[in-house]
């Protein structure tokens, strides 16, 4: 009796620790070919954790997508960022599956978004079905894989989500099969003096640590001299099997003399946190280097909740003469471990590399709201925008206003306002607040006008100016040509672009009624579907109108036959 209980709890602690909370077998795959990942649950991205995973659709559109268990649609959404076009079905069990990219719905639903899309007269709609309005069953096809909205590559974005909160979970907790026996791939190590007497190997700044890989697969890393309080981070990525994207790992240690001092995964997240993603990472790093550290102990302003255990915030306190093994584990979900081995001597060296530390007139302090006017623009960052405390670089010219650079992350939407009092009513109206990105490229940003002011909302620190835009959209055919028989064709495109401030709205009709012309930014590319209107006339006319940003409009004309 007793050898059972041990023998059941040892499987319990195998096996129990998440999954018990996840159902095993009530989902099955969203894609009937093997689960190869692009992308993983918590993966780093830009200002988010990624809140699914990405599956490989063999680089193709157009592979059938089926609901993962019986349920209901209850939120249907076509943009042109984001997730494109994509789904969201409840199932009976408490959770909701989503389904991103998709090219287009299978019939039934498709037949509902293009009724909404027609009402609407709008490309980009979005619906919340009653429950059991569009009921489907579990392996139903409801749509076909795409590339729709904010990716880069035919992929379907998966998630699973608690039904009521909308928090993600990690849908591998869910028993989907995925081939990975290759061990996460550690590329940097990273320490970090967090005090001010703190120094690393006689440096006052964030300091690379080298490590050689040991007979047994683990890392060793050079002996590192240090003093005072000091936090670590390093660079790794996870692979599988059988594809080359470097994607997130699932969990990470960090052990101090064995004892536990960080320890984080990526089970579940809220989307009210996942913004803090730029306090984990080394912002500055990442905006110079554009690589992701991921810091083992808590820096200033970070709230996320992804936290298991930490001890001192992950910090190492390193006092003279004393001696500390460090042990970083890195996981994948499958398990597969990365061990890496950092012993750090106490020892008070000279310093030889100081602060590297850019001292400005203006000390931002992040708890407090802080105004600059700087003649011609003012800027205004609310009450926390940002993490922590530092010294700002402000810098004008001819309408231009440059707040510092993007090494430092900003939490919340802070304010720009130009003076534009010396433009006159018809240069203002094609003028607009465009932000430069590193090699000087303009980029509009919502700019409201009021008066002899402009305004612009971002989140994003960097050099901005006045721009002005003159030119009008252009729009010409890409399948066919004026007055041309179009019996056998299945679709008209069109390809639409602007020269700077980018395309606003669009709108396109046929022979006077309003079309649906679906929009591929990526390609610019719009195209309307011949099976959506019936035509009665022989004669066909198509106009098309397009506006970019600042109210430049051109339209397009056409006759074409088909019967
Ligand atoms: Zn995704």
């Amino acid at each position: 009796m007793r050898k059972l209980f041990v023998g059941l709890s040892f499987l319990f602690f195998v096996f129990g620790f998440s999954q018990e909370k996840y159902p095993q077998d009530a989902f099955r795959s969203p894609v009937d070919i093997p689960m190869v990942l692009a992308g993983t649950f918590g993966e780093l991205r830009s200002n988010h954790f990624h809140s699914g995973i990405d599956i490989k659709t063999q680089q193709r559109e157009g592979l059938p997508i089926y609901a993962v268990a019986d349920g209901s649609v209850t939120r249907i959404k076509v943009s042109l960022w984001g997730y494109g076009k994509v789904l969201y079905i409840a199932h009976p069990n408490g959770y909701t599956s989503v389904y991103g990219h998709l090219q287009k719905f299978a019939p039934k639903i498709q037949e509902f978004v293009k009724k909404l899309q027609y009402k609407k007269q709008a490309y980009e709609v979005e619906d919340f079905p009653d429950y059991a309005e569009i009921k489907v069953k579990k392996g139903e096809i409801i749509a076909y894989g795409g590339n729709t909205g904010g990716s880069s590559g035919p992929h379907l974005h998966f998630e699973i989500r608690s039904s009521i909160s909308e928090k993600p979970t990690n849908p591998l907790l869910y028993g989907f099969e995925v081939r990975d026996a290759t061990n996460p791939t550690l590329l940097k190590l990273y320490g970090f003096p967090l005090s001010d007497d703190a120094r690393i190997n006689q440096n006052k700044n964030t300091t690379a640590i080298n490590f050689t890989r040991q007979q047994d697969g683990t890392f060793l890393a050079d002996p590192v001299s240090a003093t005072g309080t000091i936090g670590l981070g390093f660079v790794g990525y996870d692979r599988q099997d059988l594809a080359a994207n470097h994607n997130g790992v699932y969990s990470v240690q960090q052990l101090v003399n064995g004892k536990v001092y960080t320890d984080y995964d990526f089970e579940s997240f809220s989307f009210g946190e996942t913004r803090y993603i730029n306090t984990l990472i080394d912002y500055y790093h990442y905006g110079k280097y554009r690589q992701r550290i991921q810091r083992l102990y808590k820096a200033p302003g970070n709230r996320l909740s992804i936290y298991n255990k930490l001890e001192n915030d992950g910090k190492i306190e390193v006092k003279e003469g004393l001696s500390y093994k460090v042990e970083l584990l890195i996981k994948d979900y499958a398990g597969n471990e990365t061990k890496a081995i950092i012993p750090i001597e106490g020892k008070t060296e000279p310093v030889k590399i100081d602060k590297d530390e850019e001292k400005t007139e203006n000390y931002v302090i992040a708890k407090k709201p802080n105004n600059y006017d700087l003649g011609g623009a003012k800027v205004y960052f609310p009450a926390n925008t940002f993490y922590d405390n530092f010294y700002i670089d402000l810098k004008t010219g001819e309408d231009t206003v440059t707040i510092h650079n993007n090494r430092v992350p900003a939490h919340r939407n802070f304010t720009i306002t130009f003076d534009v009092s010396k433009y006159s009513e018809a240069e203002k109206k094609q003028m607009f607040i465009a932000r430069l990105d590193s090699r000087l490229r303009p980029s509009h940003t919502s700019t409201y006008k009021r008066g002899n002011t402009f305004t612009t909302r971002t989140r994003y620190l960097g050099t901005y100016t006045l721009a002005k835009d003159t030119v009008a959209p252009k729009i010409r055919p890409k399948n066919f040509k004026e007055k041309q028989w179009l019996n056998n064709y299945h679709y008209l495109s069109l390809r639409i672009t602007d020269d700077l401030s980018g395309i606003d709205t669009y709108s396109a009709t046929l022979n006077g009624k309003w079309i649906l012309m679906e929009y591929e930014p990526k390609t610019n590319t719009i195209t309307y579907n011949f099976d959506d209107v019936i035509l009665d006339e022989k004669e066909c006319h198509l106009e098309v109108t397009v506006t970019d940003n600042v109210g430049n409009t051109n339209t397009f004309t056409s006759t074409f036959y088909r019967k």
